[in-house]
């Protein structure tokens, strides 16, 4: 398996080869070549495994150019009960991703019992095991820049601590997260992972990665990359859990299922789309935004206008606060029918600040076909679906997944069940559940009063110089 840029114009390469890389040189973002299809065998006898096997079965049709053996221990490693156990005391651990039904044909699927409380960890601790395996073979290190506003920073920071040939270096605005939020990043006192808050915005801190990833001198010299949601390891990740959710709410493979999905990027639903170009039966992808409403616009009117960063506003799901949604490109290459000519088109309105409008296009018929539906929660939506989860059947779901059930109650199509992506828990944001139910969260033991462990955090203005200064003295020569 080959894998190709949705700009067309850069060449085919191997998984291993794109897993440490980002953009294509192209610009474009890597996709395979075809998708591997599943055939009915395959869906019978996949259907009883356990997550970890059902992994192996379903990345071993995309990483073909690592030994199955090498795969198998991987993904053996990366989802165990050990690793995925901060849910509920009701929660199934030995499910990884257990199924909770609300009421008949009304699911939601958790994703969010890994170290972090999000789903990122679903995919970031794949990321983590794969890299290190890559770098061990090449002899290779690799220096992780990024910026963070909450829940991807600690998903890569967990991922990657303790790994070998790998640093981490993440940006934060200072001040700007929960005390939670800052206390899961900054108690970390692993040796290869550094903290730093800078002073300014999250828009700050991901310029000064910018302009570090710009220098292209300066990032080879340094071997930096990184593990922003375009990685195609993670969107392969991803794919999986709509297998097993699918397997978990369905009798049969003769079903239908509608999935309903909190999202930002477009990278959690960009999998459920894989997923079904893979042959498995999903009846309807339903995509849920806050306020920022940028995806859902584009579903119902087929004109994709991006807001800019000082357009987009600051909501109680801050996980799904984007401007525009950088994953989007792998599904408008398949909508245009794999044509990358169209997407440069496309994408050189949207690099230069502008929007496309596929009505005039042969693909504003086809895009149907993607079995899509969208929706929009906003804030007081958020308060009033928590309050009703709590009231009805006793869950306690945050905002992000209440954005997800909101939309997805809405849009689902009759007759169809109904799975909620669960991508995080209450607890990672206490402030919006004490307004909606006048209670804080339960926490996990494990994180019973980490805001009072000793952190480790640099302050550093917004001043790239400074930035490159320090990542150099925390590279051994
Ligand atoms: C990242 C994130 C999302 C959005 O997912 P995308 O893959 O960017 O669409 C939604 N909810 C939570 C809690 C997240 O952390």
């Amino acid at each position: 398996m080959k894998y190709i840029s949705t700009r067309g114009q850069s060449p085919a390469k191997t998984f291993t080869e794109i897993l440490l890389a980002g953009l294509a040189p192209d610009g474009g973002l890597y996709l395979p070549e075809e998708y591997p299809q599943v055939t009915r065998a395959e869906l019978d006898a996949w259907r009883m495994l356990p997550y970890a096997d059902l992994a192996y079965a379903v990345l071993s049709k995309f990483a073909t150019d690592i030994p199955a053996a090498d795969l198998k221990a991987i993904v053996a490693r990366t989802y165990t009960a050990e690793v995925y156990n901060n849910g509920r005391a009701d929660s199934d651990f030995t499910q990884i991703t257990p199924l909770r039904t609300l009421s008949t044909g009304v699911h939601i699927l958790e994703l969010s019992n890994g170290p972090t409380l999000a789903f990122k960890d679903m995919a970031m601790q794949l990321l983590g095991n794969l890299f290190e395996y890559a770098l061990d073979k090449q002899h290779q290190e690799l220096n992780i820049l990024g910026a963070t506003s909450g829940d991807t920073g600690s998903a890569a920071e967990y991922a990657m601590r303790g790994k070998r040939g790998v640093r981490v270096f993440m940006l934060s605005p200072n001040g700007k997260m929960s005390a939670f939020q800052r206390a899961q990043m900054y108690s970390l006192q692993d040796e290869n992972i550094h903290n730093i808050a800078i002073n300014g915005m999250f828009d700050d801190a991901q310029d000064m990665v910018k302009a570090v990833s710009n220098d292209h001198a300066y990032k080879a010299a340094h071997k930096i990359g990184t593990v922003n949601s375009i990685n195609w390891g993670r969107v392969s990740a991803q794919i999986v859990y709509y297998f097993k959710g699918y397997f978990a709410a369905t009798q049969s493979n003769d079903e239908q299922v509608a999935f309903s999905v909190p999202s930002g990027n477009f990278g959690n639903i960009c999998a459920g789309h894989i997923a079904r170009m893979m042959g498995l039966p999903i009846g309807q992808l339903i995509l849920a935004t806050n306020e920022n409403d940028v995806l859902d616009e584009f579903f119902r009117t087929g004109s994709y206008r991006p807001r800019g960063t000082n357009h987009t506003y600051q909501t109680s799901s801050p996980s799904m606060d984007i401007s525009k949604a950088s994953n989007f490109e792998r599904f408008v290459y398949d909508l245009v029918g794999r044509d990358g000519e169209k997407v440069r088109e496309f994408w050189n309105k949207v690099d230069a600040g502008g929007a496309f409008d596929i009505k005039g296009n042969d693909c504003w018929h086809e895009l149907v076909k993607f079995k899509f539906s969208s929706g929009k929660s906003t804030h007081l939506d958020r308060l009033k679906t928590i309050r009703e989860l709590w009231e009805e059947y006793g869950v306690m779901v945050d905002p992000h997944t209440a954005d997800g059930l909101k939309v997805g109650l809405e849009q689902r199509r009759p007759g169809l069940p109904l799975i909620c992506l669960e991508t995080a828990l209450p607890a990672k944001f206490e402030e919006t559940i004490v307004e909606a139910l006048g209670r804080k969260p339960e926490r996990p033991e494990t994180m019973a009063g980490i805001e009072d462990l000793p952190q480790k955090v640099e302050v550093m203005d917004a001043d790239v110089m400074q930035l490159k200064a320090f990542i150099s003295a925390h590279i051994p020569n």
